[in-house]
């Protein structure tokens, strides 16, 4: 095999998974190729998730913040409002990852390769070429980042002008009038606020009774309430008959209750699909689970000990940061350089829904299950001098800690800003700190964090009444 063709690592795929693997490939001094079937780098996160949406939901958090100063400016959002002119940072915010995506693996000399790679066997990877050629690259490891795709369940005629999914819904010329979102997970929660708040009539379907069953149902209910303040209305445990468009203007869905709902527009938002076809797992041999994403162990190596996959192809929690750092402890595995050392119980997750949730470390019925008679407390928002100045009073914030009323075991926010909030909780969580942390040191007044130090107080007053409790004779 031709020298050029010869790399220490293959990563294919330049998701935020695959661009960490690949600079760290390059930071220990090894020979890297990424390869991208697109073209442009970057992945399903800078094109249609993660960085699309967040734009939009910007938009709508300013529209909010000049609908609290409406008594003073006068503003109207006009209802020939185009999308793109909502996300008109959308291209400079593109642009500029783009160039700095680019710029970085020309930084670290990754070697950059369009094309469609495809495994020929456990060390060989095929990558077919936009002008129809090929080559064959060779490596010691590969490493698969080829993430994921929105599933389109057969009897859902997504068409992407009336019944839509997450890759298309910001294709939509206009606001619709009425939305309807099916799904409640982390891409139907964030849309269905986001356009709730933008003034569009939404409506969320699900099977399960609330959306987010993972996250803090405390959480999920204040989310909710401010989705229903803003005209929002959430079908629970719901079974979809049917989804049709009428052909004229309405998309109908019907449920199995009887109820029949039309809006304009529908969001089919029901999970996801590992990318693997055409990848010739098969081929090689690598396991996959009865849903396609690949198997993997804790240092995300598959069944073929020198393949690793890491990011969304290897299922939950399928997000950019884990995705990120799935990357880097894949190719330290590879390279010898042993466990990485970095704790993923208590990988923080963020909601990007309005408002923002967050969670690290246990929840409250985790905790109950594992310690018994636990601590949780309580911050309101509605208390915090900063979110009052901000108007953004809505949502609170959760201390879970040990029994012994000390030992600091979970944190759960929903605010504005939840998800920058929680890691200074996740870094008390990682060094152990107790709870008392939040309450003799400084943190900077007025602030959101200052819902910590307010949590921390009324787990001290908890302690101080529990143990002042009379014992019955
Ligand atoms: C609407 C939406 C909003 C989201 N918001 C957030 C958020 O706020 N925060 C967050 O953390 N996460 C968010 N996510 C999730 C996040 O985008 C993903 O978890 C993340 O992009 C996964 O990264 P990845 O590296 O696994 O794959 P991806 O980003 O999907 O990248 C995979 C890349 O592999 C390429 N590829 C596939 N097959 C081949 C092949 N055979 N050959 C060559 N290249 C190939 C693809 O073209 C793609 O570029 C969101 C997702 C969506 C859809």
């Amino acid at each position: 095999m031709d020298n050029a063709n010869n790399y220490d690592i293959i990563v294919i795929g330049s998701g935020p998974g695959g661009q960490q693997a690949a600079v760290e490939g390059t930071k220990s001094g090894k020979r890297v190729a990424l390869i991208e079937r697109a073209r442009n780098v970057g992945g399903e996160c800078v094109f249609h998730g993660t960085i699309p949406s967040k734009t939009l939901r910007e938009a709508a958090l300013n529209l909010t913040n000049l609908r609290s100063v409406s008594n003073i400016f006068q503003y109207e959002l006009r209802s020939d409002v185009e999308i793109h002119s909502l996300m008109g940072r959308l291209d400079e915010v593109l642009a500029l990852q783009k160039t700095s995506i680019e710029e970085e693996m020309r930084r670290n000399d990754v070697n950059l390769i369009h094309g469609k790679a495809s495994l020929v066997d456990q060390n060989q990877v095929r990558v077919q070429h936009i002008d129809g050629s090929s080559s064959i690259l060779s490596a010691k490891n590969i490493v698969i980042a080829t993430g994921s795709r929105p599933r389109r369940p057969p009897e859902i005629p997504v068409d992407h002008e009336h019944i839509l999914d997450s890759d298309s819904i910001l294709s939509l010329i206009y606001l619709p009038q009425s939305l309807t979102v099916l799904g409640g997970g982390v891409i139907s929660s964030e849309y269905a606020s986001i356009f709730a708040l933008l003034g569009v009539k939404v409506t969320m379907i699900d099977r399960a009774p609330r959306p987010l069953m993972f996250m803090d149902p405390e959480l999920v209910n204040s989310y909710l309430e401010h989705f229903k303040q803003n005209g929002g209305e959430h079908y629970g445990s719901a079974e979809i008959t049917s989804v049709t468009w009428d052909g004229v203007s309405q998309v109908v869905t019907k449920l199995a209750s009887g109820d029949v709902i039309s809006s304009d527009k529908l969001l089919v938002a029901l999970g996801r699909l590992a990318n693997v076809e055409g990848l010739g797992l098969e081929t090689v041999g690598i396991e996959q689970t009865k849903r396609g994403h690949i198997v993997v162990d804790d240092q995300y190596q598959t069944n073929i000990p020198n393949i690793y996959a890491v990011g969304d192809v290897v299922g939950r929690p399928s997000l950019a940061a884990s995705a990120m750092e799935q990357g880097r402890r894949a190719v330290c595995h590879a390279l010898g350089m042993g466990d990485t050392g970095v704790d993923f119980s208590y990988l923080p997750i963020g909601i990007y829904a309005i408002p923002e949730m967050a969670s690290v470390g246990l929840s409250e019925e985790e905790a109950r299950e594992k310690f018994g008679d636990i601590y949780v407390g309580k911050a309101n928002f509605a208390d915090i001098a900063r979110a009052q100045i901000s108007g953004a009073t809505t949502g609170l914030l959760k201390l879970v800690v040990a029994p012994d009323g000390q030992q600091l075991l979970g944190v759960h926010i929903v605010s504005q800003g939840a998800a920058d909030l929680i890691h200074a909780g996740e870094l008390a969580l990682l060094n152990g700190n107790k709870v008392s942390i939040f309450q003799e040191n400084v943190l900077n007044f007025p602030t959101m964090s200052q819902a910590y130090r307010v949590a921390a107080l009324d787990v001290f007053h908890q302690v101080m009444n529990r143990t002042a409790e009379p014992v019955l004779t």
